[in-house]
């Protein structure tokens, strides 16, 4: 069972258990209520959560931070000076998208400008409440590609498992708004069932575990879970989508280090927007994971006025891979209801990668990508360097502009021979949407 500890809800009791905070697990209404009036109550009793009015001990659990996330404008005063942008859009947000930030993650807002990278995307604008016509609830068209309750199955050969529904912060960007923050996590019964269709389904070889955010489960029940995709065979390689190294780096404790590690060959994909961000607490975070054996790669979202500038992109893909992390995606904005002020034009996302390409390492430059609305999947968008090509030549266009003329081979048959032999009985790919299964 995948709740031999009882599931989400008894999970978070374990942890409170643990610590008479809440952990910040995803967990039913009941729960919410609980966690609230006891968010109340203690800050009643520390009015302030200001890094300097915090005691070390509480500041550095990971617990503490989930379970006194600032919510509201009053809060978020006593920490930064409020534009009227800012208390129009918190005002609206109950209508838009839950609000919530950490205080380690509020301690890095420039308390002055409201142009803060940090505010721009945990702060809510009165902007998201115009929504497009093309704007879309669903935008990557997950909800079409569901064979069993908490899974999407959109690629041949890997599925999204989306564990829980909470996260360490609400980012103003997220496409998956329809889906988290809410109050309804994933049932026992749900969770069952997604590993059952994993189980079931032998050209799974991938399962990312995401949400909301995964690292939100108490360690204890991520271990079990991991577990359990561990021992279905045909699954390789279990990923691990979260923010907490960015909002909550005091997350990664040597406890769930040492739970991670035993369940290689195990990835992180953790999404730093803007080396602000890139604080030496989050680097350390990044290195306990590394130092495990987990390989930690990088997803960032092209943000108008957040990140998109070539200076600032460039100074985060640096700080990155300083950090032992791999640059892997640039996303073009998607097209989300309430996000169309965040959205680069996709002219401006191509310029700003070539000034990236050829001028930084090239572990540094992540790969620009597009994620097709209603659920067509990752388009690259990486301008071309091509500018001529015949089967005698190629003209290509170097990253200085300088053009250059490359010569063909003269041989054009590339089949592999040993092919046959190396794959002999084996079966050929199944290459078929994922939604196949269900169709
Ligand atoms: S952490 Fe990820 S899932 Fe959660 S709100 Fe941010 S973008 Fe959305």
């Amino acid at each position: 069972m995948v709740t031999e500890d009882k599931g989400s809800n008894s999970a978070r009791s374990e942890a409170r258990t643990e610590s008479p905070q809440s952990e910040g697990m995803p967990g039913g209404r009941t729960e919410d209520k609980q966690s609230s009036s006891s968010r109340k109550s203690l800050a009643l009793a520390q009015p302030s959560l200001r890094r300097a009015d915090v005691a070390d001990a509480q500041w550095n659990d990971w617990r503490w931070q989930l379970g006194h996330m600032l919510t509201s404008a009053d809060e978020l005063a006593r920490v930064v000076s409020l534009s009227d942008e800012e208390r129009a859009g918190l005002a609206a947000s109950a209508e838009l998208f839950r609000v919530g930030i950490t205080p380690y993650y509020a301690s890095l807002m420039d308390p002055d400008h409201a142009s803060c990278p940090i505010r721009l995307q945990a702060i809510p604008r009165v902007a998201e409440a115009e929504i497009r016509a093309e704007e879309l609830r669903d935008p990557l068209g997950e909800d079409s590609h569901n064979p069993a309750p908490s899974v999407v199955h959109k690629y041949p050969d890997r599925v999204l498992f989306l564990v829980v529904d909470r996260c360490g912060i609400y980012c103003r960007h997220c496409n998956r708004r329809r889906l988290v923050g809410g109050d309804e996590p994933p049932t026992t019964a749900e969770l069952e069932a997604g590993l059952d269709y994993i189980a079931a389904t032998p050209r799974i070889r991938d399962v990312l575990l995401s949400g909301g955010d995964p690292l939100l489960l108490s360690t204890r029940r991520l271990d079990h879970l991991l577990g359990r995709l561990r021992a279905i065979p045909h699954v390789e390689t279990i990923r691990i989508g979260t923010r907490l190294p960015v909002v909550c780096p005091m997350r990664i404790d040597a406890e769930l280090t040492s739970a991670l590690r035993k369940h290689h060959p195990l990835f992180i994909n953790t999404h730093f927007n803007h080396d602000k961000e890139l604080t030496p607490e989050a680097r350390a975070g990044c290195e306990r994971l590394v130092d495990a054996g987990i390989p930690v790669g990088n997803q960032t979202v092209l943000l108008r006025g957040v990140n998109s500038s070539v200076r600032s992109l460039r100074a985060l893909m640096r700080g990155l891979l300083r950090s032992r992390v791999k640059p892997y995606y640039l996303f073009q904005g998607d097209t989300v209801i309430g996000t169309d002020h965040l959205r680069t034009p996709v002219e401006t996302a191509m310029e700003l990668y070539r000034g990236l390409r050829g001028f930084m390492n090239g572990m540094a430059v992540p790969m620009l990508v597009l994620d097709a609305p209603g659920g067509g999947g990752k388009v690259p968008i990486i301008p071309s360097y091509i500018e001529h090509l015949d089967e005698q030549r190629v003209i290509v266009k170097t990253y200085r502009g300088t053009r250059i003329e490359y010569p063909q081979p003269r041989e054009r048959d590339c089949t592999v021979p040993y092919d046959a032999v190396y794959f002999a009985g084996e079966p050929a790919d199944d290459d078929r949407e994922g939604s196949a299964e269900v169709l």
